[in-house]
């Protein structure tokens, strides 16, 4: 089971895409947390993309397409994965089409104006990329390795906005191309998260 989640910054791809792996032994592939991972642990590519990510534009094909083959090559991808995040513009997508077959591709439908809102509350946990919001966590740790969660550079106000035109510029017209190829399947982004997973998991049936 070869798997895509899309939606928009901040739609709660990330939190469904971490139930619909635990659920079904999928490795999670999110290429923002390959990304995260490599800027906190100093590596070459980090640097290279901390100036893109930090802008909300992003990280350039060449060195997410390195990092994505990179990862679906190791071996626990054999069986199937769920990738978040990726792809992002038509360039990756047929980059993807030409390593592995797709089966399915989820897509968050979400209301664009309530996003704003959602990312400034959002957590994250830069550790084990955990990701909750404010009123979730007062506490300020993460549930699942006790490291201190903290607010994500680029999920500043003014950042914020840029993202989201980046994503209808050149994310949403992924919608149409998986469309196309026969394995969309849209899912009612705006409701509780057990209420998405539900309608997550009656798609995959
Ligand atoms: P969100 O979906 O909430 O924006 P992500 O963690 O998926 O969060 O992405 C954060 C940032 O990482 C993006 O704004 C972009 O700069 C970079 N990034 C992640 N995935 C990709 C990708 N496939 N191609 C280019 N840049 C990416
Ligand atoms: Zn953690």
């Amino acid at each position: 089971m070869n798997l895509i989640i899309m939606g928009a910054p901040g739609s709660g791809k990330g939190t469904q895409a971490a139930l619909i792996c635990k659920a079904h032994s999928l490795p999670h592939i999110s290429t923002g947390d390959l990304l995260r991972k490599n800027i906190a642990d100093g590596t070459e590519l980090g640097k290279q993309a901390k100036s893109f990510m930090d802008a909300g534009k992003l990280v350039p094909d060449e060195l997410v397409l390195a990092l994505l083959k990179d990862r679906i090559e190791q071996a626990d991808c054999k069986n199937g994965f769920l990738l978040d995040g990726f792809p992002r513009n038509k360039a990756q997508a047929d980059a993807l089409g030409k390593i592995v077959t797709i089966d399915t591709a989820l897509n968050l439908e979400t209301d664009l104006n309530k996003l704003a809102d959602r990312m400034a509350s959002r957590r994250v946990c830069l550790k084990c990329g955990y990701t909750t919001s404010a009123q979730d966590a007062p506490d300020g740790k993460c549930k699942v390795c006790g490291d201190t969660l903290v607010i994500r550079d680029d999920d500043k106000r003014e950042v914020v906005e840029n993202r989201l035109k980046v994503y209808a510029e050149n994310t949403a017209p992924l919608v149409q191309y998986y469309k196309e190829k026969g394995v969309l399947k849209n899912i009612d982004g705006m409701q509780t998260i057990e209420q998405v997973n539900n309608a997550i998991e009656a798609a995959l049936k």
